[in-house]
């Protein structure tokens, strides 16, 4: 669950950090705000700046053009149903530093880039040119200084990033957050660090734990977790073990996973409903695999929920599904009669789904 930019804050504040002085704008709200400012729309994705979602007004009526371009306007795919309004800074430098799980190294590691901008955000995590060291727990004086000099900064400035750097952690560990990434961190003239946006990634699967918290976004379910933007391949399964095995298919035959989505009983059309929409938020998703085999569920009403499912999407990318256990026979039948192809066995399916990305 991405959290908008203005809940992000609120969380970095909570935990000591700086974030530029402002205030969030809603519809019929005043615009009585010093100038200049920075207009941004609230949508929980990044790449606003290049999407023109943020705008520098300097003048009143280029606040009253910046917010009617903005507010309750598309951006991104996304209604921006409030911005933020905040004082304009200009900063002496703008970093990236983040904190994030990785899977790979098993750890939360943090991550650190040179250049802070509307780029770098993808780069950073992916590239091996940023700086990247994991994290067994809050990050220590000397991970702060070996960070400051690989981005450049004077040692006296060795003390401000670490604050920053621990507040990220803190974050991590305490909101159960598997991404709190600055991009940019502002480093002013006088060696102030101040963090100019903030994309926070709460992990799903433990909602449960801040209850009291009430962010707009709010998880589709805890069964669904996201595994990679990048990822090519979606899949759907029922039971969490055979999530898993379906994921490693995937991985062995050459794609990426892009989620994991156990289904549970996998009867409810409308829970499938809700999964296929995640899948579809998913920008790199170009197959998805459904796999389910039935044993208390029953695979007619898997079959039924599926079609329900199709039904109420516009479009989906194409869906390849092996489907096994009671009623399997009924649950094909209903399937093949609508139009979808199914295949016999688990490695068939993976494989002409692996297929179907390297022909797109
Ligand atoms: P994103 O494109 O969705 O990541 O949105 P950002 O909040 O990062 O804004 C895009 C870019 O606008 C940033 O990388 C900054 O370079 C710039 N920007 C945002 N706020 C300010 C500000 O207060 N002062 C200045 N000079 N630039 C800003
Ligand atoms: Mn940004």
């Amino acid at each position: 669950m991405i959290l908008l930019e203005y809940e992000a804050k609120q969380l970095l504040r909570e935990h000591g950090l700086a974030t530029p002085v402002g205030r969030l704008l809603r519809a019929g709200d005043t615009l009585d705000d010093d100038l200049p400012v920075v207009v941004k729309a609230q949508v929980p994705v990044g790449g606003r700046g290049k999407a023109g979602g943020v705008k520098v007004a300097r003048t009143a009526s280029e606040l009253v053009a910046a917010r009617d371009a903005l507010l309750g306007q598309k951006l991104l795919g996304h209604v921006a149903a409030s911005l933020l309004v905040e004082e304009l800074l200009e900063p002496a430098r703008e970093l990236y530093v983040a904190v994030a799980l990785d899977r790979a190294e098993q750890a939360m590691v943090l991550l650190a880039h040179h250049s802070g901008g509307v780029d770098i955000g993808h780069a950073a995590r992916r590239s091996g040119g940023a700086f990247k060291v994991a994290l067994r727990g809050e990050p220590s004086r000397q991970v702060a200084g070996d960070t400051g000099a690989y981005l450049g900064l004077p040692p006296e400035q060795t003390g401000e990033l670490h604050r920053v750097m621990a507040g990220l952690w803190q974050i991590s560990a305490r909101e159960d957050a598997v991404l709190v990434e600055i991009n940019p961190l502002m480093v002013l003239p006088d060696g102030r660090m101040i963090c100019a946006d903030a994309k926070i990634e709460l992990d799903d699967a433990a909602v449960f734990r801040h209850s009291g918290r009430n962010f707009e976004t709010q998880p589709a379910s805890a069964q669904f977790v996201v595994l990679s933007q990048q990822g090519t391949v979606a899949s759907l399964a029922n039971g969490a073990g055979l999530a898993m095995a379906t994921n490693d298919a995937i991985q062995a035959a050459g794609a990426e996973p892009a989620n994991f989505y156990d289904v549970g009983g996998g009867t409810d059309a409308a829970e499938m409903t809700r999964g296929f929409d995640r899948i579809r938020e998913l920008p790199g998703v170009r197959a998805i695999v459904v796999n389910i085999f039935g044993g208390i569920t029953r695979c007619d009403e898997v079959a039924e929920a599926i079609l329900a499912a199709r039904a109420a999407n516009i479009a989906t990318p194409p869906v390849f599904i092996r489907l096994e256990g009671t009623n399997a026979a009924e649950g094909s039948r209903m399937l093949k009669a609508a139009g979808i192809e199914l295949w016999p066995s688990l490695g068939q399916c993976v494989e002409q789904a692996v297929a179907q990305v390297r022909h797109v």
